[in-house]
């Protein structure tokens, strides 16, 4: 407090307390982020001008997202966006929260773009279940002479995704599709990438109440086995790549058997697998090439 006025060092002083009190976590990181991000300040500016007054209206603001917190509602939510790949995300209800660990598909998927590029001038990309647009837009930040189609079963994700693009700098080399995996998509692409839902229908009550309350179920749950998406996308990818194309998905932590078995059965081949900072298999690259 400066005389009877906030700061973002008091705040984030209450907040971690508060987020201890609520047992979240990671209460110190939450608090830095929560209320540099409310009051539009970066961490470095936290560290820098944090014993500034802020205003009553701002103190306000920052002790209802607070408040929100405590109930579990995810930072990154809280704020309405989030950092990609070094892109700026806005989210919606209708839009998985990217994860850091998504960004390793990015990774893994941006030799092949760039080789397709040197080989052809350009490349087309094809995002399934396109979201916020995360993996579809950083592919095309990163690699100018590529184009790509979003494609989602939710019109709001598909507004989200193009707001996305605009933002960020892409939106004319991005167009959206409103498809259920490839049931309006025409044309064939250079590479496919998804991050379909792949939680087990029965798992999803088990999931933290910060996933299972606030990201979208349809974007989580992948059926009975888990395994749904990767049965549609299996069996449709060979009519929509270009030949020698690349099919790039994440999975869930022990579907690294299963999911090759269905692209294998569907004609394809692994040629990478990478896993997540966690250590566990996230990523799967598929070809026709060579099998
Ligand atoms: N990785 C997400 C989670 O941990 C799940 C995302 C998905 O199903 N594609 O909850």
């Amino acid at each position: 407090m400066i005389g009877d006025r906030d700061t973002a060092t008091a705040l984030i002083a209450e907040a971690r307390r508060r987020f201890a009190e609520a047992s979240l976590a990671d209460p110190a990181t939450d608090a830095r982020v929560l209320v540099a991000g409310v009051l539009g300040l970066s961490l470095s500016d936290v560290l820098m001008r944090g014993d500034v007054a802020v205003s009553r209206k701002e103190a306000e603001q920052v002790r209802e997202a607070i408040s929100r917190r405590c109930k579990r509602e995810p930072v990154h939510r809280i704020l309405g966006r989030r950092a990609f790949y070094g892109l700026d995300l806005q989210l919606s209800p209708a839009t998985l929260e990217p994860r850091p660990d998504t960004e390793i598909l990015v990774d893994s998927v941006l030799p092949h773009l760039k080789r397709t590029i040197a080989e052809k001038g350009s490349a087309r990309l094809l995002d399934l279940g396109v979201g916020t647009g995360a993996i579809a837009l950083a592919l095309l930040k990163e690699c100018p002479q590529a184009r790509a189609v979003g494609s989602d079963i939710s019109e709001e994700a598909l507004s989200t995704a193009e707001r996305n693009a605009h933002i960020n700098g892409v939106a004319e080399r991005f167009e959206t599709v409103r498809s259920a995996w490839f049931a309006c998509i025409e044309g064939r692409f250079d590479i496919i990438v998804s991050n379909p839902p792949y939680i087990p229908t029965g798992v999803v009550a088990e999931l933290d109440p910060e996933v299972r309350d606030y990201d979208p179920l349809a974007a989580l749950d992948g059926g009975q086995d888990g395994l749904d998406a990767y049965r549609a996308l299996s069996a449709g990818a060979g009519n929509f790549l270009e030949p020698g194309g690349l099919v790039a998905v994440e999975i869930g932590y022990d579907q690294k058997n299963s999911v090759t078995a269905l692209f294998e059965a569907a004609g394809f081949c692994l040629i990478e697998a990478r896993r997540d900072y966690g250590g566990n298999d996230r990523v799967l690259l598929f070809t026709t090439r060579n099998c």
